[in-house]
């Protein structure tokens, strides 16, 4: 323990800790034996407001691996509940993560600082409160590529090695993710009250929640139906977002879904190459609960227990209470699909609305079934067949026919729909990504600092993801899948 602290200007607010007693323990991270910045978000750290600058470099190491904290900084560990794989878990909470405190954004806007891997809580269970590099580096680079994909998610902020090893498989280099959240409220945090019939404790969350995150529903005469209903939009349109762009969470247990609606926790998590609708790269999810093309559903199912722990909010009549929670959570497959359609019209380069563009949009995903057709690159790759340059995007398919069928109706549709060439190429490219964390370069550049402490392959594709529609010479191999050689991705939790 140590009642050391650094001395910072950062415009804490820390309405967590000031509201919710209760709702966490407060907690100090680990004394790191020798905390080293590795990577530090500047641009992020800037619009924060975080002074850093001002600091010495080891001062940064020492706050954002928890070891000593920052003036203001109220650190605590989150508790809350979740199911996992479809099973409830009454008691679990941040093993391994500590909120350091809120800040207030040089716009105004308020986020959680928050860290992983700072050592041991009173939620660890028999975990060793410890996170190592090459997930944490991992996290660092989906998050920020989601983030330039304009998909909502938490955001990392630095990266600190601490001097130590940690046994995982192997003994491997310890590491803390600092990141930042527009809030850790989790469905699971709703659950862990709601399971104790604690209706009162569910109340004061959802009053936090309304407060923080949907102040317009404060006036409403059914605020926590309302409340229900602005995490269903929430997480419908993350939902199309995801699937627009192939991603994977892998372990989107209620624990790992938020109620702002921003992706959270990259544990697993990886994009798709070559589309297939059941895809699963999580060694864990032998079932594929979690695959590629159930991740809605899974939202739904998710959405329905948080449904759940509001229901003694709703309504004292058990049976209309049911009814009204049945009916927000009915609509989240229709939301899905409208949101995810025009999300599909955006990438087929359609700026109006037929009704059989649905039909069109499937007829494309039924011809790319079984395929092995690179996802990214066909989207892409639309854009080039406008001026008849189709061999790219034929050469895809495994039988290039299937795709000149789809093709034919897609055409008609486009000479029905109003703009030029010039216009719809640039449309179409500023929502088909051209760079996506391919998973082979991941890990290839997580290997590297890894084993090597080589942080240049790392730093080479954040720069490349942080554009990743706009083409840019020599980046060739960044837009390409995996080589064969690379065989089937696995990826790993408890990590
Ligand atoms: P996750 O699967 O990463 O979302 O974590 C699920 C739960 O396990 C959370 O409550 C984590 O805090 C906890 N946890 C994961 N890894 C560790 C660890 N190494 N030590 C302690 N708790 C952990
Ligand atoms: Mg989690």
């Amino acid at each position: 323990m140590t009642d050391q602290i650094i001395d910072v200007n950062f415009n804490f607010d820390n309405s967590y800790a000031r509201s919710l007693e209760g709702f966490y323990i407060l907690s100090q991270g680990e004394k790191a034996p020798a905390p080293a910045l590795v990577k530090l978000n500047r641009p992020l750290a800037q619009s924060l407001g975080l002074k850093l600058d001002d600091l010495e470099e080891d001062e940064v190491a020492n706050i954002f691996s928890g070891s000593i904290p920052p003036k203001g900084a109220t650190p605590l560990a989150q508790v809350y509940a979740g199911h996992q794989f479809g099973q409830f878990n009454p008691q679990l909470g941040d093993g391994r993560a500590l909120l350091l405190g809120e800040v207030i954004d040089l716009v105004g806007q308020r986020y959680d600082i928050h860290l992983k891997g700072s050592g041991k809580t009173p939620f660890s269970r028999g975990g060793d409160g410890k996170a190592v590099l090459g997930p944490v580096l991992r996290e660092y680079i989906i998050g920020e590529a989601m983030h330039a994909l304009n998909i909502p998610t938490t955001r990392a902020l630095a990266v600190v090695t601490t001097g130590e090893k940690v046994l995982r498989d192997k003994m491997l280099p310890g590491a803390v993710l600092a990141r930042i959240a527009a809030s850790h409220l989790r469905v699971g945090t709703f659950q862990f009250f709601a399971a104790r019939n604690e209706t009162d404790k569910v109340k004061q969350l959802a009053d936090y929640t309304i407060q923080r995150h949907f102040p317009e529903l404060k006036t409403s005469e059914e605020p926590y139906l309302g409340l229900l209903c602005a995490v269903r939009d929430k997480q419908a349109s993350l939902l199309a977002q995801w699937l627009l762009v192939g991603f994977v969470h892998g372990v989107m247990n209620t624990d790992n879904m938020t109620i702002s609606g921003e992706t959270i926790d990259y544990g697993p998590c990886a994009f798709i190459d070559r589309y297939d609708s059941a895809a699963v790269f999580s060694s864990i999810d032998r079932q594929g609960r979690y695959a590629y093309g159930n991740q809605p559903a899974i939202a739904q199912w998710n959405l329905a227990r948080l449904a759940e722990a509001l229901l003694a909010l709703i309504s004292p009549n058990s049976e209309e209470v049911l009814r009204l929670a049945n009916e927000v959570i009915n609509l989240f497959s229709e939301q899905y699909q409208q949101l995810w359609l025009k999300g599909m019209r955006a990438k087929l380069g359609l700026t109006t609305i037929e009704k059989n563009d649905l039909a069109l949009v499937n007829e494309l995903y039924d011809s790319m079934e079984g395929q092995n057709v690179d996802f990214t690159q066909l989207f892409r790759g639309l854009s080039d067949t406008l001026n008849d340059n189709t061999d790219a995007v034929r050469r895809l398919f495994d039988n290039p026919d299937i795709f000149d069928h789809w093709f034919v109706s897609w055409s008609e549709r486009l000479a029905r729909d109003p703009i030029g060439f010039e216009e719809r190429k640039t449309l179409m490219n500023a929502v088909n990504p051209l760079y996506i964390p391919r998973n082979h370069i991941v890990e290839e550049a997580l290997q590297a600092a890894e084993n090597d402490s080589n942080f240049e392959p790392f730093e080479k594709l954040m720069e490349v993801l942080a554009k990743p529609f706009e083409k840019r010479e020599g980046l060739e191999q960044y837009e390409k899948p995996a080589p064969d050689e690379f065989g089937p991705y696995k990826t790993f939790c408890g990590t």
